[in-house]
């Protein structure tokens, strides 16, 4: 008996042996690695790894997804490298554990809405394959399952990530098991009170109303057998406590006129039998004028279809009845990882494209019905992104299109620091000015007093304000420095914070000008700075060069020959 009994019942449902063997096979792995770590509840870590399979596999996702979801953490936690994992189990493999690695590692920290929408966008952009968010989510989900056990403070930020971040990402791909859960678990974190009060209401209405909603389930169901159209299945729908809770608070509305309307979902097995039941329905009990929705010819944004109708039920109780397919309401419940549901069929397809062909029933489902394309705008925006989102020091994210560079990073945060960068860090590392961002990165730009935009990043630049503002500083600034000197210099540097800004600080303080900088580092402690150096005079340069020496860490500092 080992922890992979239960897992292993489940995968065998859908899976492959050789698949279910291959899991396995993984298992073992991650368990040797995360030997003797612990759980903060006591419990031994590969639980975590195997819980979050566990949902996974429910969601009947494929066998990467599966291997990636037992060694999600074995790249984060352990000493175990991604190519240690791509040797053991594939390349794809590796890539989604990387991913999902990469995602840790960036925090979110700011409460603005905005700011939560592009943080989004962010993770969104920089999973390039979907299934790492699929992962993403379902370690979250299991994490919430167990906030118990943790501190106060690391459990209100897990939630507050959860409801500002995750939570919308499921509803965005339609993932509505999931999201309905994350927000439950959630909502009792924050509001344990709140939420027990409100269960217990719920446990009361549900008691009191059990006759009617029986009776209700029973007359739909041997109407529809009497018109030779016996459903799949019928059930109440019940509200989520996070939803209710939150129809209360923004509507004004009391619990009772939340829980008015009973829900109830009828599943048939076509199409065509969703109208002919909506005509039984309708002449079982009156409808509702202008309650009508037909999801099913006009999906909703995420993909959703049913028939949704309102009726006055026995003693005049509203019911709202939805009338959709199975496979409709696998999309209901699961949203994008239905696409793997479906997907034993064509197994040559690699995942990606199936994700995009996915996308594309979706756009020609709403362009054929007309409905706005909000959603699918966004999904593929999200998944196959034109942009590229970067942190600034602050922790703020700014949006700039793909290819762009640290200086177009400057101009965006502002003209002023765009016309007196220098020179840029990366993740705290110096980096070339003509260097390509990359999602989820820290960029710091290094601005000096009398720098000036050099012509030459016209070549790199990808935004237009970066570009119109070097051209328009070149304009101005080319009569008043045709008479300048241009020199390259070479100053050896000790990889130390600050050191940039002294020297930029003694070129000022000597009145020289900087054009440009580049970093080039050196193995050990060094790094070498090549300044392209406006000055009026060789007299000058010398002053230049002597005030740069008066810095003490600084080892050598010579003329370039170019
Ligand atoms: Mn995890």
């Amino acid at each position: 008996m080992t922890h992979f009994t239960e897992l292993r019942r489940e995968l065998e449902s859908y899976l492959s042996s050789e698949a279910v063997e291959n899991i396995y096979k993984a298992y073992r792995f991650a368990a040797r690695a995360h030997k003797g770590q612990q759980r903060q509840s006591g419990d031994p870590y590969i639980t975590h790894p195997l819980a979050v399979a566990q949902i996974l596999a429910e969601m009947r996702l494929d066998e990467q997804t599966l291997l990636a979801a037992i060694l999600h953490d074995v790249i984060e936690d352990t000493p175990i490298e991604k190519v240690a994992l791509a040797e053991e189990f594939g390349h794809e493999v590796a890539e989604l554990v990387d991913g999902v690695s990469k995602l840790a590692q960036i925090q979110f920290q700011s409460r603005a809405e905005a700011q939560a929408e592009s943080f989004r966008k962010m993770l969104l952009a920089m999973a390039k394959d979907i299934r790492v968010i699929l992962v993403k989510l379902a370690d979250r989900l299991h994490n919430m399952r167990t906030l118990g056990v943790l501190s106060h403070g690391k459990r209100c930020r897990i939630v507050r990530e959860t409801m500002d971040i995750y939570a919308p990402i499921a509803q965005r791909l339609g993932m509505h098991a999931l999201r309905v859960e994350l927000e439950d678990l959630g909502f009792s974190a924050v509001y344990p009170l709140r939420s027990r009060v409100l269960q217990e209401a719920v446990r009361k209405f549900k008691r009191t109303h059990r006759s009617t909603i029986s009776h209700i389930e029973t007359t739909i169901k041997e109407c529809l057998e009497k018109n030779n159209l016996p459903p799949s299945a019928v059930w109440s729908h019940k509200k989520h406590l996070y939803k209710i809770y939150r129809e209360m608070r923004e509507k004004h509305l009391s619990f009772s006129e939340v829980m008015e309307t009973y829900t109830f979902c009828i599943i048939v097995d076509s199409r065509d039998t969703c109208y002919r039941v909506l005509g039984v329905v309708h002449n079982l009990y009156k409808p509702l004028p202008e309650r009508f929705r037909d999801y099913i010819a006009l999906p909703k944004a995420n993909g959703y279809q049913a028939l949704h109708t309102t009726l006055f039920g026995p003693h005049g109780v509203p019911i709202e009845v939805q009338i959709r397919t199975a496979d409709m309401n696998n999309i209901a419940d699961s949203g994008i990882a239905t696409n793997w549901l479906m997907s034993n069929e064509d197994k040559n397809n690699p995942v990606q494209e199936r994700t995009r062909a996915w996308l594309s029933r979706l756009l020609d489902i709403q362009q054929w019905t007309g409905n706005p394309l909000e959603f699918i705008e966004n999904v593929k925006i999200d998944l196959f992104p034109e942009e590229v989102y970067v942190f600034t020091p602050k922790g703020d994210i700014l949006e700039l299109p793909r290819g762009a560079t640290p200086v177009d990073f400057a101009y965006a945060v502002h003209s002023d620091i765009g016309n007196s960068c220098v020179a840029a860090k990366i993740d705290r590392r110096f980096v070339p000015l003509s260097t390509m961002l990359a999602n989820g990165q820290t960029v710091e730009i290094i601005t000096a007093l009398n720098a000036s935009p050099n012509p030459a990043w016209l070549n790199f630049v990808v935004t237009g304000r970066a570009r119109s503002n070097i051209r328009h500083f070149g304009v101005e600034s080319q009569a008043s420095q045709s008479d300048l000197l241009k020199v390259a210099v070479q100053v050896e540097v000790p990889n130390q914070p600050g050191i940039l800004a002294q020297i930029a600080a003694a070129i000022a303080t000597a009145d020289g000008n900087i054009d440009n900088i580049n970093v080039e580092e050196r193995e050990g402690n060094n790094s070498i700075l090549h300044l392209m150096l406006s000055v009026h005079d060789r007299k000058h340069l010398a002053q230049v060069m002597r005030q740069i020496r008066t810095i003490k860490a600084i080892t050598r500092v010579m003329r370039e020959n170019k």
